[in-house]
């Protein structure tokens, strides 16, 4: 069985930078993906703040662009969903689809999936009012009345998006203080015909048979209840990463995010993090390229020095 190099994990645009720069190198590199190119820039409906693009991208269009880069390179491009990493001497062997693949480093950059919010019935009316994507699920509710829970950048950009498709959105924020960005809030604030923003408030209980028909929020501060006439409940309240795969010996943070160093090192030597799934504070497509770039380099002197 041939040896790759390095396998790389997650095809966003932390893996898609790691590939390049890889296969630049002269490095024998795999890249799989579960489902499509891109990762969560698809889910994104516009990006403002990826330098070069000063009118904004939309986050399909910056998915394929970064993805084309790969086009002329020699590199497997494979899809498929690792199921465990097992270090065997001085290679990796993971298991993708029942198949073996080896690889003296790996670089993880499966990013993370939703947090749901754990209210009664949730995964039940899921697809059915209950959504963790608006650019998905946004025009199934054209012209109704929506929610959006959270108060970081997902749920205010999707409000944004959602308050041009539904007839009113309603932000509902646990805390009065918003943990996104000021530029996205002050745009919010000024659409009151559209968005009505409700700080410390929090969902308690969702309403409808086989559809949602309602929801209930309460306040953290006078515990008043109130009913929202709302069809579609939107969910953004942050995300796990995606590391169920992972030997044990993967040193990850309280929040279950991958520990690395400045050089996107894990504690495992060999093995490389980057992107939303490392343990960091600035999670971004721009900081997700640099990380890419970063353990891509930090791989490729490894591999060096090993002399494998
Ligand atoms: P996030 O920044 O972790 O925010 C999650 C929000 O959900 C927080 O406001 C949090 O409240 C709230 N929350 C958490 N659990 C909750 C619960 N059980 N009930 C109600 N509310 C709850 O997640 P994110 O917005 O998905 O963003 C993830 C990362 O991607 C961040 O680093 C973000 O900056 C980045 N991102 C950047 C952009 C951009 O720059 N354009 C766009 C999207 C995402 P508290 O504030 O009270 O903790």
């Amino acid at each position: 069985m041939s040896v790759f190099d390095s396998v790389i994990i997650g095809g966003g645009p932390a893996g898609i930078t790691a590939a390049l720069y890889l296969v630049r190198s002269g490095c024998r590199v795999a890249l799989f993906e579960q489902l499509t190119m891109g990762g969560q820039v698809l889910q994104t409906e516009s990006i403002e703040n990826y330098p070069g693009f000063p009118k904004g991208i939309k986050g399909w269009e910056l998915a394929d662009t970064l993805a084309a880069h790969l086009d002329d390179l020699s590199l497997e491009r494979a899809t498929g969903k690792i199921s465990s990493i097992v270090q065997k001497d001085d290679v990796y062997v993971l298991s993708v689809e029942g198949k073996e693949v080896i690889a003296k480093t790996v670089i993880l950059c499966s990013g993370a999936h939703h947090r749901e919010l754990g209210l009664p019935r949730e995964k039940e009316l899921t697809g059915h009012g209950v959504s963790y994507c608006a650019i998905c699920d946004g025009n199934f509710f054209r012209g109704q009345e929506v929610a959006v829970i959270g108060g970081g950048n997902t749920a205010l950009e999707e409000t944004l998006y959602l308050s041009k498709i539904a007839a009113k959105v309603h932000l509902i924020h646990r805390r009065d203080a918003f943990r996104g960005a000021k530029i996205y809030l002050d745009r919010l604030e000024s659409m009151t015909d559209r968005v009505s923003i409700l700080r410390s408030s929090v969902p308690v209980m969702l309403h409808g048979d086989a559809e949602v028909e309602g929801l209930t929020i309460s306040s953290v501060k006078t515990g008043e209840s109130r009913l929202l006439p709302v069809k579609g409940v939107f969910v953004f309240v942050g995300n796990t990463p995606n590391t169920a795969f992972l030997p044990k010996n993967v040193q990850l943070d309280e929040q279950g995010f991958v520990i690395t160093d400045t050089e996107m090192r894990t504690s495992v030597p060999g093995i490389f993090a980057a992107g939303d799934v490392r343990s960091k504070q600035c999670r971004q497509v721009v900081t997700a390229v640099g990380d890419g770039a970063t353990a891509a380099q930090a791989a490729f002197l490894y591999l060096e020095q090993k002399n494998v």
